[in-house]
C-alpha cells in the first residue's frame, strides 16, 4: 500500500483519485465482478476495463457504494474527513469540498449510512441510550416522546451517562442538533471519530468499494431506532 499513500498525497484531479480507487479495489489484480475472470482490457477513452471473458465494462466504483458518482476527489475527501477526531458541519464541509449544501448533505449522509452498516454495527461494547436522554440535541424529539422506549436501569449507569453527555455535546457543538431520524448515524459517527486513530486510511476507504449504490430515497427514508447505540 506504500505507493497508495504517495498517490493520495499527490492526488488533485478526479482522474488521480480514480487511479487510487482502482489500485485499491483490484490490489491483487483485476477480477470481473460478473464472471470472476482475471483478464481485462482497458478502454482508455472511457476509463473502464472490459472483461476479456464476459465483456462486462467495469470501473473502480462499478456496483459499489460509490457506483456512478462523479467528483471522486470530493467523495474521497469527504470519506476521509470521518477519520478526523473533530467533526464538521455540512456548511463547513460544503465550503471545503466546494460543493453545494444539498449535494454535501447527501454525500455526508450516504457516507454515514455506509459506515453505520459496515463498521460500527459489530461493536463489542455498545451502550444503549434512550432517545429521551439525548432530547436536548434532537430536533422533533418532543413530538415523538410517547414513542420513546424507557430504560429504567439507565440512571444508575454512570458510564452511559458520561457517554450520553459527550454525544449531546458533540451533536449540539458541531451540528447545532440533529434530526432524530438520523440520530443513530450521528452516534456512529461520534464513536468512529473517537476511535479513528485505530483505523488505517486505505482499509477504511476500501469499505466503500463494496456493497451497492445507496439511493436518495433510502437516505431520506432512513429512520433511527428509538434506542441509540453509542
Ligand atoms: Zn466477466
Amino acid at each position: 500500500m506504500e505507493d497508495l499513500y504517495v498517490l493520495l498525497d499527490k492526488a488533485e484531479t478526479n482522474e488521480d483519485y480514480r487511479v487510487i480507487l482502482e489500485k485499491l479495489r483490484w490490489a491483487d489484480g483485476f477480477t470481473c465482478p460478473r464472471c470472476g475472470e482475471r483478464k481485462a482490457y482497458r478502454i482508455h477513452s472511457r476509463k473502464l476495463l472490459e472483461c476479456s471473458s464476459c465483456r462486462a465494462q467495469v470501473s473502480a466504483t462499478s456496483g459499489t457504494f460509490l457506483h456512478g458518482v462523479k467528483n471522486l476527489g470530493s467523495w474521497v475527501k469527504a470519506i476521509l474527513s470521518f477519520l478526523q477526531s473533530e467533526g464538521k458541519s455540512t456548511v463547513v464541509m460544503a465550503g471545503l469540498l466546494n460543493r453545494s449544501y444539498v449535494t454535501t448533505w447527501y454525500m455526508m449522509q450516504k457516507i454515514r449510512m455506509v459506515l453505520g452498516e459496515r463498521l460500527i454495527s459489530h461493536t463489542e461494547e455498545a451502550v444503549l441510550l434512550p432517545c429521551s436522554i439525548l432530547k436536548a440535541a434532537l430536533f422533533k424529539a418532543s413530538a415523538e416522546e410517547d414513542l420513546l422506549v424507557p430504560a429504567p436501569s439507565f440512571s444508575s449507569d454512570e458510564g452511559s451517562l458520561k457517554c450520553a453527555a459527550f454525544l449531546v455535546g458533540y451533536l449540539l457543538g458541531v451540528f447545532q442538533g440533529v434530526s432524530r431520524k438520523y440520530s443513530q448515524l450521528y452516534a456512529f459517527e461520534h464513536k468512529l471519530r473517537r476511535e479513528s486513530y485505530k483505523l488505517e486510511v486505505f482499509s477504511f476507504l476500501a469499505c466503500f468499494l463494496i456493497g451497492r449504490k445507496a439511493l436518495r430515497r433510502e437516505i431520506l427514508g432512513y429512520r433511527a431506532p428509538y434506542m441509540i447505540v453509542s
